[in-house]
């Protein structure tokens, strides 16, 4: 199963890429994840990376296309992978588009999750981030047993630069304008399975498992 995830931020990518993962045992490739992971590595790419990230701004496509080429050609990307947070330019998907052709692989599906803008604030403005399994909680509608720790891991819980309120405008202005458009190039291409992202977490996920079963 080759699946991409669409989505303005906060509709719910991350929690949903973490259910499909298990449930096809396909990888989940974050490129949001690789470059915070790039960034408190301190890696070139990195710092390259953070002053866009900061601003709540793309990251260049050459240095994106540059990392999902060579996750993709990692050994546990063989038999399938659920991209999340890429494509999120219509020059990505192009780009992603001769990766496949190149290793004669096929698109499953692009699944589009969306989720009304007023409800895109409240979640990602009280979401919380685990520095070190990356789980996520929300301090009003999922909060941590402790405040500060990973129910999971034990892990330091914090707030993303780019879940801060100001961030978050600039953040939904760089979707509408440059990510919003992939949904119609996926239509085009027979591939877009669109989804109520603003239902309940399990909800959302049998929606998805739907789309994909109506689709094949
Ligand atoms: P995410 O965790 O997917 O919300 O990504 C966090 C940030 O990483 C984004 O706001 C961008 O700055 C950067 N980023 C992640 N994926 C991409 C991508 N496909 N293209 C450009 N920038 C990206």
């Amino acid at each position: 199963m080759r699946l991409v995830l669409l989505g303005p931020p906060g509709a719910g990518k991350g929690t949903q890429a973490k259910l499909l993962q298990d449930h096809f045992h396909i990888p989940q490739v974050s490129t949001g994840d690789i470059l915070r992971q790039a960034v408190a590595d301190g890696t070139a790419r990195g710092k390259q990376a953070k002053e866009y990230m900061d601003r709540g701004e793309l990251v260049p496509d050459s240095v994106i296309n540059e990392i999902v080429e060579e996750r993709l050609a990692a050994e546990d990307c063989r038999t399938g992978f659920l991209l999340d947070g890429f494509p999120r330019t219509v020059a990505q998907a192009e780009a992603f588009e001769t990766m496949l052709e190149r290793r004669s692989l096929v698109l499953d599906g692009a699944v589009s999750l969306w989720v009304p803008r007023e409800e895109v604030v409240v979640r990602l403005s009280g979401r919380r981030t685990c520095r070190q399994c990356g789980g996520m909680y929300h301090v009003q509608f999922n909060p941590p047993a402790n405040d500060l720790t990973c129910d999971r891991c034990g892990g330091d819980l914090y707030q993303r630069a780019d879940d801060r309120e100001d961030t978050i405008e600039a953040r939904m202005e760089v979707y509408d304008k440059q990510s919003a458009p992939l949904r119609e190039h996926f239509r085009e291409k027979g591939m877009l399975r669109e989804v109520d992202g603003a239902k309940g977490t399990d909800e959302v996920f049998e929606q998805i498992l739907t789309a994909l079963r109506k689709a094949a």
